[in-house]
């Protein structure tokens, strides 16, 4: 079975969909992080967006990427980046290189081929992330768009680079969100959109326990059809 859980910067998709994968033994798969890294690659590199997709999709083709410890690590090679990828200017670069029509194709094949090993090695997979329940998995059995106000999304990633030590701003988190969104829903190459099919969650006043038992009561449902 594979589950995709998308939606907009903040919505607690990493959360849940960590939990989801947990509760039901299946793989999670985080692929903001992925995009994250080939972004955090392409600064290494000094490429720019704008003027290097040829060398940035290479990137994406080739970097060793590896998650590990429950999908909740990323590696790349021996490197573990996870602390690296989610620092406040990551989000912004990441949601630039991910504009990127070429790297996002073999971007793309990557994760497909990831929850296809993860189906047969475990039964099944939680990816979460933009597009996929529109492009990486459209054939998905659960397909979920989870989001809450520009508010609640920003306090989110407030709570989590507080937790990380990292300087924020308030205002500047909630830009973030907005103009990380307006990126994201209004590109040409696999804008963040629903399914026709998909459940549509509101996460403002729920927990994200009560988020995950909703999610792995609809997975269970659809397993038992
Ligand atoms: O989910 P996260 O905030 O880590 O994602 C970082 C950026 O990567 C997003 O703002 C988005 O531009 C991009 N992304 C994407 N497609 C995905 C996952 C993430 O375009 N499936």
């Amino acid at each position: 079975m594979i589950i995709a859980i998308d939606g907009p910067a903040g919505a607690g998709k990493s959360t849940v969909a960590r939990e989801v994968a947990l509760a039901l033994g299946f793989a999670y798969i985080n692929t903001g992080a992925m995009y994250r890294a080939v972004a955090l690659e392409a600064r290494a590199q000094k490429l720019d967006p704008q003027t290097n997709e040829a060398a940035i999709t290479e990137i994406g083709r080739t970097l060793p990427m590896r998650f590990g410890a429950g999908g909740t690590r990323l590696f790349v090679g021996d490197r573990d980046v996870s602390e690296a990828i989610m620092a406040p200017d990551m989000g912004e670069a990441a949601s630039k290189v991910a504009g990127l029509p070429r790297l996002r194709s073999e971007v793309v094949a990557r994760q497909h081929e990831m929850g296809k090993v993860a189906e047969r090695e475990c039964g099944g997979a939680v990816l979460e992330g933009r597009d996929i329940q529109t492009v990486v998995f459209p054939d998905a059995q659960l397909k979920i768009f989870l989001t809450a106000t520009d508010e609640a999304r920003a306090q989110r990633r407030i709570d989590q680079w507080k937790q990380k030590g990292h300087a924020f701003d308030a205002e500047r988190a909630l830009l973030d969100v907005r103009e990380r969104d307006a990126r994201d829903a209004s590109r040409d190459a696999s804008p963040l959109r629903p399914a026709d099919d998909a459940v549509y969650l509101l996460s403002d006043g729920l927990t994200a326990g009560q988020v995950i038992e909703r999610i792995v009561n609809l997975a269970r449902e659809r397993m038992s059809q």
